[in-house]
């Protein structure tokens, strides 16, 4: 489903990711850990062509991101994305934020919108919320609006940066129970988190970077019983 293979990508002299591959298959939940500055976010905002590329090659789904004659837009509607920071419009009321894209970008019917966004607001417990702006929100709420906003356009795969870093820890566990519903549901997700407890329990697999290369990688009980790389081992002995 995204097929990534040694891909290098600087910014400027400093080359940032030094030849990078994994794969992931549908329905699976991937985690990327590792230090400040090793290159995570640079490397998930590559697959949805916020960052391109020097060398190597992505595929989502077949389709090279890196062609320059790729139709982002398209790649977008396959490849949602949810951030740290969750980007929600302050003067749009929940429902609205989560209406907006299929309206604006797919041109779907608003009645047909609405309804699946009254879907979503359920799916991520945010019943009664519907007209509330993300002011009155508090930020474990404003993350899941966020997450659905993102399902509202039916991705096929996920990118989540760090979505829980921002916030209390009280409101943590809401939003990482929603992405863990979503991926008991089979949605393809990649993620970046230093919630270890939450990549033990959901990741099928797991992948630790440091400065631009992966260091390691392997399903969740082998990653954090076996680690065999030092760098691993100290960052997680850091860590847990
Ligand atoms: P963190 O855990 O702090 O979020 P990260 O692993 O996500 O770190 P990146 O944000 O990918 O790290 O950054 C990797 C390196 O690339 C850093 O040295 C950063 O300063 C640099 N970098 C990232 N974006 C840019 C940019 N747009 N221009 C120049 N340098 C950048
Ligand atoms: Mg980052």
């Amino acid at each position: 489903m995204v097929s990534i293979k040694d891909v290098h990508k600087s910014f400027g002299d400093l080359e940032v990711l030094k030849g990078v591959s994994m794969d992931i298959n549908r329905g699976e939940v991937i985690c990327i850990i590792g230090p400040s500055g090793s290159g995570k976010s640079t490397l998930i905002r590559c697959i949805n062509a916020l960052n391109d590329i020097q060398q190597g090659s992505i595929l989502v789904e077949g389709q090279e991101v890196n062609d320059p004659n790729l139709d982002k837009l398209e790649l977008r509607k396959k490849v949602g994305m949810v951030f740290q920071q969750y980007n929600l419009f302050p003067h749009k009321t929940a429902l609205e934020n989560i209406m907006m894209a299929p309206i604006r970008v797919l041109k779907q019917d608003k009645k047909e919108v609405e309804e699946t966004a009254r879907a979503l607001i359920k799916k991520v417990r945010l019943e009664g919320k519907e007209d509330n702006y993300p002011g009155e929100l508090s930020g474990g709420q404003q993350q899941r609006v966020a997450i659905a906003r993102s399902l509202a356009m039916k991705p096929d795969v996920i990118l989540f940066d760090e979505v829980t870093a921002a916030l209390d820890p009280e409101t943590v566990n809401e939003v990482l129970l929603t992405i863990k519903e979503l991926a008991e549901e089979g949605m393809t997700c990649i993620l970046v988190t230093h919630e270890m407890a939450f990549a033990r329990e959901v990741a099928d697999h797991i992948y630790f970077t440091d400065r631009g290369v992966i260091v390691e990688h392997g399903p969740p009980t082998t990653f954090f019983d076996e680690a065999k790389d030092p760098r691993t081992k100290e960052f997680l002995s850091q860590i847990l």
